[in-house]
């Protein structure tokens, strides 16, 4: 059935892209428009993570991540296929480095079985040693539907496929401001004034306030960024490591640990921490800003997270300024890495949603507010299911 429905979008990150694709390729009359305010597409989270394909090992079972990264991950691989973009299912291996991580690993396994996962398995010590010689483990658990893929690729593609449907995508484009009128909503950008019925929030970092700017509504959430900084392993060291390799993670944080990660075009880095970071889209750790910093610290839940976790907050910080702190936590699961073998990478930095009581949100968070849809919170690993996550979008909030 042929559908006339003019729809916006704002923001242009893996999920902006991948709900304009879904909705121009799925369904047949929709005219799309995105607006993203930096000059191309991907500059903040999408563009700047670690490139794997997560496949649901972590994740609360019966949860929408759950959910969607166990879908996401088969779709994005077939979106690959078809595109024919650099990607690769070279498995992972999670390593306990102690008697209580090891009772964590069990946890995983059970929470990789119920969420679906194929092939799950432990590894003996010859196992372990054939697959990964360095690696040092009490316990480890092979994952192997765990992979890496290009990104840049994968945002490139939608970007193109949104725009050979005849929709629009608006760079240096920023929205602050939508006027309701009746079930229509209307966009000024410096240029031109367009009408939509439906918008779709996928402002990332900025999405608890775009949240507030589009809706005259206080956010249900605050979005606190942390860096993740990586650093890179020198060429003649990238035999180290055969998979992606990944400590057992502390479950109190949506955060995956310090890990080695193989990436499409054959490097290797390891990372990232979970630094408290003083600018939202700040990607060096002398990056400051007053608003996002007042933002954060005047915060009822953050000072509640603070008190509750200030160890954490201060070991990550400690990681940022010391290569020989963040050397040691890739130690933990390859002991014979030394500084040398390191230079500086890059950085990355997560939108992550908090409550008013400091709870670290889990789980993806969107929210129709009228002729609204809000991606409140979309931590990791919503690149992997970033086609899934659309098709969620548009199959329970637009029909
Ligand atoms: C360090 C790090 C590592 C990660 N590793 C992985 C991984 O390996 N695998 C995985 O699946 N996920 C990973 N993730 C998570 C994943 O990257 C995110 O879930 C995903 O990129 C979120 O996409 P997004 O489109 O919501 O946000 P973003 O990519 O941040 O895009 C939001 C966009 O909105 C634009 N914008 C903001 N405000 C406005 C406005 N007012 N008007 C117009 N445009 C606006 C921004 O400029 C930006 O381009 C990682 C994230 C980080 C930070």
């Amino acid at each position: 059935m042929k559908n006339n429905k003019k729809i916006a979008i704002i923001g242009g990150g893996i999920l902006g892209l991948a709900t304009g694709y879904q909705l121009v390729n799925k369904r047949s009359g929709f005219k799309v428009h995105l607006f993203e305010k930096e000059k191309g597409f991907g500059k903040h989270q999408s563009g700047n993570n670690s490139g794997v394909l997560h496949c649901g090992l972590h994740y609360q079972p019966g949860s929408l991540k759950a959910k969607l990264a166990v879908n996401g991950i088969r779709e994005m691989i077939r979106f690959c296929e078809i595109n024919q973009i650099n990607h690769e299912i070279c498995g992972k291996v999670v390593v306990a480095s102690n008697a209580s991580e090891a009772k964590y690993l069990d946890n995983l396994a059970e929470r990789g079985n119920r969420n679906g996962l194929l092939g799950v398995k432990y590894l003996n010590k010859e196992e372990l040693k054939v697959r990964e010689p360095n690696v040092f483990a009490t316990k480890a658990l092979l994952v192997p539907e765990e992979g890496i893929i290009d990104y840049h690729q994968v945002m490139s593609t939608m970007a193109k496929g949104i725009c050979d449907a005849g929709s629009e995508i608006s760079y240096n484009t920023e929205v602050n401001h939508i006027i309701t009128a009746g079930n229509q909503s209307i966009i000024n950008t410096d240029n031109n004034s367009y009408e939509f019925d439906y918008i779709i929030n996928c402002t990332g970092l900025q999405s608890d306030r775009t949240y507030e700017k589009f809706t005259k509504l206080k956010s249900p959430l605050k979005i606190v960024p942390f860096r993740g900084e990586y650093m890179n392993i020198k060429e003649e060291y990238t035999s180290l490591i055969n998979h992606l390799v990944y400590p057992v993670p502390d479950p109190t944080y949506p955060f995956l640990g310090v890990h080695f990660t193989r990436l499409t075009n054959g490097k290797r880095e390891v990372g990232p921490n979970a630094v408290l970071a003083l600018k939202r889209e700040g990607y060096s750790n002398r990056d400051f800003n007053l608003n996002d910093t007042a933002d954060t610290i005047f915060y009822k839940g953050f000072q509640k997270f603070i008190f509750k976790n200030f160890r954490f907050t201060m070991g990550e910080f400690k990681s940022s300024l010391s290569k020989k702190d963040f050397v040691n936590k890739a130690k933990k699961l390859i002991p014979s890495v030394e500084d040398y073998m390191f230079e500086k990478g890059t950085a990355g930095v997560r939108a992550q949603a908090m409550d008013k009581e400091g709870e670290l949100i889990m789980d993806f968070k969107i929210e129709k507010n009228g002729n609204q849809i809000h991606v409140i919170n979309a931590p990791s690993p919503g690149a992997t299911a970033s086609l899934s996550i659309a098709s969620y979008i548009i199959d329970n909030y637009i029909f």
